[in-house]
């Protein structure tokens, strides 16, 4: 069963709601409990949005091994591919983080 704070919209999973919001101190008398439907769109998208993480992650990483590359500064053409490299990284990382944020607005999280 899934317990969402109705003050700040943790969610908790357990059989019973606990007797403090882990995140905001409320007493369980603020948690509800989430229908079925709810909890199990939360359960499907938290792999997904762990993928999305490390795809963050990886993202950055790249970026990173670009600002590298261009400032190696080999010749113009090693130059581009890294710049366009850097440009779809930055692409990648917003698309997933944009995906997130819609996550989260449909309480899938
Ligand atoms: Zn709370």
């Amino acid at each position: 069963m899934l317990w969402k704070c109705s003050v700040c919209g943790m969610v908790v999973e357990g059989e019973n709601p606990p007797e403090k919001c882990p995140k905001c101190g409320a007493p369980k008398e603020k948690f509800f409990q989430l229908s079925k439907e709810d909890a199990d769109k939360i359960y499907m998208s938290d792999r997904t949005n762990d993928i999305h993480m490390e795809i963050i992650q990886l993202a950055m990483h790249i970026a990173k091994l670009c600002d590298e590359g261009i400032g190696i500064k080999l010749d113009p053409s090693c130059v581009d591919a890294f710049k366009a490299a850097k440009n779809e990284a930055w692409i990648m990382k917003q698309r997933c983080k944009a995906e997130i944020v819609t996550h989260v607005g449909k309480g899938k999280w």
